[in-house]
């Protein structure tokens, strides 16, 4: 059986000191322990500086993201932070003499271009309503910038031991889990569903109250929660990705956000997505064991290499605007850049920092959803064929990712249709 592994590189909550899961593409490794990973906020807005910077809210240049990378020394030999790869079992330095900081300074205009995006779209009239599917861990649907953007299915009643619609899932008004097998999509008092949660966020998490601002806001577009993802590690099977697929296709989702990968094929799930209506946004992975980012043409992982027109694979950029060392790629495989490192989103219970192309993937969904929403005429191929024919075009993703670019939100609204 191959299994999948959620596709982020570090979690921080937003207290000073946390625990750290590491999770690399492909490679499952401990638990360990640092004291920071992130800024540190402890209360966030959109109007945050860091989220200024990640939105594109504002380009005066006086920007600088923060350090993120602690080189170690001690021991002789230099190595990154745990928090930039999966290092479990190197020792943690005791304290600042041990390390030397590397600081990698923000780049003006490495932002997705948000703000034209939400102008646009705030003055239309005839957005559409458009449900998103996030097959990944669970998420928190109670987080006060979550829940206006959950999907409910409203021909089930919750909790009456009843399949109402005859979908063959008893209670599923909130979606399903598919890893334990039950209603509950968010199992709270756990961590395991931080992932989903993020990723819902950059998604969909409420706009203008308070805490973050996803993609879309919560007003036309709501996420369907679909766990198949689950113990700490994030793991899952192709069956139940695939039985989640299936489901959101049934009820209505027609965008769908995989933030996971397996080196393993199942041909039964390529099967599924390329024989589905859906558009299914992927994350590349975060590169070999050592965390260093494969070229996904040569060295295949899966779903992002899959070649189906229906697939966007997106691939991590670091706020400087180069790739993201982990960051998988590839000309033909990988299809545009996305920011992807200390993004700030919604966790269970509050706010925190993620690092790595999951993080990177749900961006380009956010995009694909507001598009599709307020683009009317578009069929989702349109919404693939903007979303990559609107990316804004860098010398850093040259031959690593086929449209050559990053995200561009702004761009992909005013796209012009293109004669066939
Ligand atoms: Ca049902
Ligand atoms: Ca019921």
């Amino acid at each position: 059986m191959a299994f999948f592994y959620r596709t982020s590189l570090a979690a921080c909550l937003m207290a000073a000191a946390c625990t750290i899961s590491s999770q690399a593409a492909t490679v499952s490794s401990g638990a360990f322990q640092t004291a920071e990973v992130g800024p540190g906020v402890s209360s966030l807005s959109p109007g945050d500086t860091y989220s200024e910077y990640q939105w594109g809210l504002e380009n005066d240049g006086s920007l600088q993201l923060v350090e993120i990378r602690r080189r170690f020394t001690n021991g002789g030999s230099a190595y990154d932070s745990p928090t930039d790869g999966p290092h479990s079992g190197l020792p943690i330095p005791a304290g600042p003499g041990d390390y030397e900081v590397l600081t990698t300074n923000a780049t003006p205009g490495v932002d997705i271009n948000i703000a034209p995006a939400w102008e646009l779209y705030d003055a239309s009239q005839t957005n559409r309503d458009v449900v998103v599917a996030v097959i990944d861990t669970g998420v928190d649907i109670l987080h006060p910038d979550l829940r206006e953007s959950i999907w409910t299915n409203d021909d089930e009643i919750p909790g009456d031991g009843i399949d109402n619609d005859g979908n063959g899932y008893t209670d599923d008004y909130f979606g399903w889990d598919f890893f334990y097998n039950d209603a509950s999509v968010f199992s709270m008092g756990s961590d395991e569903d931080t992932h989903g949660t993020h990723v819902a966020g950059t998604i969909a998490a409420g706009r203008n109250n308070g805490g973050v601002a996803g993609i879309t806001g919560s007003q036309h577009v709501k996420i369907m929660v679909l766990k198949a993802l689950g113990t700490s590690q994030g793991m899952g099977s192709p069956e139940d990705v695939i039985a989640a697929i299936r489901y959101a296709e049934a009820n209505g989702a027609s965008i769908c956000n995989l933030s996971f990968c397996s080196n393993a094929l199942s041909q039964e799930l390529a099967d599924t997505i390329q024989n589905s209506n859906m558009l299914f946004v992927v994350a590349a992975g975060n590169g070999d064991e050592n965390g260093v980012g494969l070229d996904i043409d040569s060295s295949p992982t899966y779903p992002a290499s899959l070649p189906f027109d229906n697939v966007i694979t997106v691939s991590n950029l670091m706020f400087d605007g180069s790739l993201d060392s982990s960051s998988n790629y590839g000309a033909v495989s990988a299809d545009i850049a996305a920011p992807g490192t200390y993004i700030v989103s919604t966790i269970p219970g509050g706010y925190g920092f993620l690092s790595g192309t999951s993080m990177a993937a749900p961006m380009v969904t956010g995009a694909a959803a507001l598009l599709y929403s307020y683009r009317t005429d578009f069929s989702l191929t349109d919404v693939r064929n903007a979303i990559l024919g609107s990316a804004r075009q860098m010398d850093t993703l040259t031959g690593k990712v086929s449209s050559g670019g990053m995200l561009d939100v702004g761009a992909a609204l005013q796209w012009t249709k293109q004669a066939v």
